[in-house]
């Protein structure tokens, strides 16, 4: 059933091995650069656990009538997704949409997987068992599973086999009679510091001689051997709330994370050294599909944001009364409205696949993750654009208010015409947070590359366009005229 955020927070103490700068962190509630963001994700819990949200939120699980989050419902109607898309929606708005990887995502992924439970069978009959088995389980538990499925850039003009030594990303080292040893590196675990367990595969396609890297298993974060190495957290550097509103709360974390023949038992094992099997859960089944709905939902409610930000300005400078700012806030409202179109769109024009499974329209879906680093980069230069140089007009840190002489020049110089200094400083030190700090630079990276570079997805967009709705209109019209038969008007 869903978890109280409290039982979230106990989890995290599990003997992990987390390391920053050299050491170990310990109990990583109670570090105090990671308990904030450990704090973020409680609170999420504590949202889908509150009664006044059940229905909203959860689901009646069908292992034992408890209400589980809906992000691991298997939809099979279009009524099954508007009602993830809600739940996903309400979470999203809980982080304005900063937390990419919150537990929804991957949850949606292994929707997507256990809805096309056959294809692991395909490598036998026990990893289709393990799969379905180990879903109930994190969905009973509500489990925060995060997801490392790329190797580290070491030679990417190589196969994994043909890296300068063996086993250099996660891969299949030793298979005893409990289950297999993992050994190498995958990155990037956004979230994974300060989740349950870590689901370890490639989504990358793998050529033949590579089958040791074509792998899905999950590993729960404190298991023996395995190491985890956030980047540095930017709540680190950090020296307010007040100076960094999101920095200080929405760190998500990344890391590298480094498997030193780490032993995963056989009931954590859903392929095995099968490259088929590896590529087809993504896209064969309804796991990519769901994944990346959840985050284009997450996406668009992160743009209201902004675009509640850029509103926001323009009424507190009194800008907004101006025409040319009206119809930029118009151009910029017009962008932000395109991914929760496409969302509408490809639930409003989804189908139910050959297992059921309800999918959005994947001509959607692709068309939204395509324009999304240019839209969002779009969106963060109109930001930028409105502001000027107020963002880097404001005090050093929120210590100036305890000096008179400071404090009487922010009054009298850095305002606007009805908002006073601290309420100025406040808003700009929040969009500064959004567009300009470290945590804004990260963010940006992340939209551009969550899925993949941007060949990927475009990639995906020319797989999932369906060719003959365009062509055909061409050929109808090529077929109209032929090399005689113009008449000439009378
Ligand atoms: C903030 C952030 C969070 C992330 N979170 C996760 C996560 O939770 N889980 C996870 O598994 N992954 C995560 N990722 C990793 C992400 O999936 C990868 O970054 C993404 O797949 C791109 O791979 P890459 O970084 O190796 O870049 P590359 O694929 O190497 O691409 C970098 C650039 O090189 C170009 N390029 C690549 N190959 C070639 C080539 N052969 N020839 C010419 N040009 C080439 C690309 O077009 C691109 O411009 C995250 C990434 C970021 C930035």
């Amino acid at each position: 059933m869903t978890r109280p955020g409290e039982d979230y927070i106990a989890s995290l103490d599990d003997g992990r091995t987390v390391i920053v700068d050299g050491e170990r962190v310990g109990d990583l509630a109670k570090h105090p650069i990671f308990a904030p963001s450990v704090a973020s994700v409680a609170r999420l819990y504590d949202v889908s656990h509150d009664p006044a949200n059940r229905d909203l939120m959860t689901y009646e699980s069908p292992s034992n009538g408890q209400p589980a989050n809906l992000a691991w419902l298997v939809p099979t109607s279009r009524e099954d997704l508007k009602a993830r898309r809600l739940a996903i929606e309400h979470w999203a708005k809980q982080s304005f949409g900063l937390f990419g990887r919150s537990p929804d995502h991957v949850a949606s992924f292994f929707a997507g997987f256990v809805g096309a439970s056959e294809w692991f069978s395909k490598g036998g009959k026990k990893y289709e068992d393990n799969l379905l088995r180990y879903y109930e389980r994190a969905r009973d538990e509500d489990l925060y599973l995060s997801y490392a499925i790329i190797h580290p850039q070491v030679d990417r003009t190589k196969a994994p086999h043909e890296q300068p030594e063996e086993h250099l990303y996660a891969s299949i080292v030793d298979e005893t009679d409990n289950g297999v040893v993992l050994r190498g590196a995958q990155m990037l675990g956004t979230g994974s510091a300060i989740s349950n367990h870590i689901f370890v595969s490639c989504i990358l396609p793998l050529p033949k001689g590579s089958e040791d890297y074509a792998i899905s298993v999950s590993v729960p974060c404190g298991t023996p051997g395995l190491r985890i190495y956030p980047r540095r957290l930017y709540a680190g550097g950090a020296t307010s709330r007040f100076d960094y509103p999101l920095s200080t709360q929405f760190d998500e974390t990344d890391s590298l994370i480094v498997f030193d023949d780490v032993h995963v038992p056989w009931e954590n094992v859903f392929v095995n050294r099968d490259i088929d099997i590896t590529a087809a859960q993504f896209h064969e089944t309804a796991a990519h599909n769901l994944g990346n709905t959840q985050a284009q939902i997450r996406f668009f409610v992160k743009l209201k944001f902004i675009l509640g930000l850029a509103r926001k300005l323009s009424e507190c400078s009194g800008v907004i009364q101006s025409r040319p700012n009206q119809l930029d806030l118009g151009e910029l409202a017009a962008r932000v409205a395109i991914p929760e179109g496409m969302v509408l769109g490809a639930e409003g024009s989804s189908t139910v696949d050959s297992n059921g499974v309800a999918r959005p329209n994947p001509k959607m879906l692709y068309a939204a993750m395509t324009l999304q680093p240019r839209l969002y980069q779009e969106i963060i230069f109109a930001l930028r654009e409105m502001t000027g140089g107020s963002m880097i007009e404001v005090p050093s840190s929120n210590l100036s208010w305890g000096d008179p002489v400071s404090e009487f020049d922010y009054g009298r110089y850095v305002r606007w015409p009805d908002t006073d200094s601290r309420e100025r400083v406040k808003l700009l030190k929040l969009i500064w947070d959004i567009v300009g700090s470290e945590f804004a630079s990260r963010a940006f990276q992340y939209e551009m590359f969550y899925a993949g570079s941007n060949s990927v997805v475009k990639g995906r967009s020319f797989a999932n366009y369906p060719w003959g709705e365009a062509t055909d209109l061409v050929d109808e019209c090529l077929a109209g005229y032929a090399l005689e038969g113009f008449e000439g008007v009378d």
